[in-house]
């Protein structure tokens, strides 16, 4: 979630925050709970991960130049990232880490799926 916050007399307030993922914006002040953005979360990385985002291509051109698109698929991703941590001799729960899969998910795919040892 990103942070809104507007200017209320003179002091900078926390009004709302927008989803990550959907970019809706949900209400947030100051002085509420957060446990509706909580749900948000849960509800709207379900949508990403089995919904909408996966009917989107991502295009590329082969090693022949034909256009390709391509398909998030979980088993490559990791033996990719099991590739990976042997050639460059990272430590092997680099996988498991939140900072990992916000990355991997935020750079180049909203599918992925964080995988464990
Ligand atoms: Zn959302």
């Amino acid at each position: 979630m990103e942070v809104v916050k507007e200017l209320m007399d003179g002091k900078l307030v926390r009004v709302g925050a927008i989803c990550n993922f959907c970019k809706t914006r949900l209400s947030a002040s100051s002085n509420g709970g957060t446990g509706h953005l909580r749900r948000h979360i849960l509800s709207c990385k379900k949508k990403a991960v089995g919904g909408s985002s996966s009917s989107q291509f991502h295009l590329h051109f082969d090693s022949a130049g034909n256009v390709q698109h391509f398909v998030y698929k979980p088993m490559v991703a990791r033996t990719e990232l099991v590739r990976l941590i042997a050639r460059l001799d990272l430590p092997l729960n680099i996988g498991e880490q939140p900072a990992w899969g916000d990355y991997i998910r935020t750079s180049f795919c909203p599918d992925y799926i964080q995988v464990s040892r």
